[in-house]
């Protein structure tokens, strides 16, 4: 990443938006702004090691659900954050992952600029292409400042996106089971 590009940016955006960025409290505004970029687009680097390592030999061929995990994300279209809990379901087939590296991978794909969709499919297909599963289906379920605070302006307002692969698609019981444990059977919506 680059802090000097970050910095200038930040500087142009308070000048732009007619405010002094040499005063007191704006001073150290770009150097702080391009910090916490290192962070919360910190997924935009090549992880180190693969988010999910497949653990092979494992016979439990039932459902494996992460649920609510809480994540922060960026909308692309605006740079405002939509942050809210994910949900990450597969069926094994002879290997399974860590739940922490489920958690992570997570992380690591909602910080860079994002839409909800792509980061539902995203973590999908990741388990879909690592552990060779039956199945796997990711819910979603935010709340985008960008509807909330500009634009529309609708508080309370949830996305719900989910990307299901599988047996989670071709087996309706299965799809229902992942429903039911997250609650979200007999919210409607689905
Ligand atoms: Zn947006």
């Amino acid at each position: 990443m680059d802090a000097k590009k970050i910095e200038k940016a930040v500087r142009l955006l308070l000048e732009g938006i007619g405010e002094d960025p040499d005063r007191p409290g704006l001073k150290a505004t770009p150097q702080r702004v391009a910090r916490m970029c290192e962070e919360i687009f910190g997924g935009l680097k090549a992880p180190e090691e693969p988010l999910l390592k497949a653990i092979e030999g494992e016979s439990h061929t039932e459902m494996v659900l992460l649920k609510d995990i809480p994540f922060y994300s960026m909308c692309e279209h605006h740079l405002l954050p939509f942050t809210g809990r994910a949900h990450i379901a597969y069926i094994p087939n002879g290997q399974i992952a860590g739940l922490s590296e489920l958690a992570k991978a997570l992380e690591h794909l909602a910080r860079r600029p994002q839409v909800q969709e792509r980061l539902t499919a995203q973590l999908a297909d990741m388990l879909m292409e690592t552990l060779n599963p039956q199945g796997a289906m990711v819910i979603i379920d935010a709340e985008h400042l960008c509807m909330i605070m500009r634009g529309i302006k609708k508080p309370g307002s949830r996305t719900i996106t989910s990307a299901v692969r599988g047996i989670f698609r071709s087996k309706q019981s299965t799809r229902e089971e992942m429903l039911m444990l997250t609650n979200y059977r007999n919210k409607g919506g689905f």
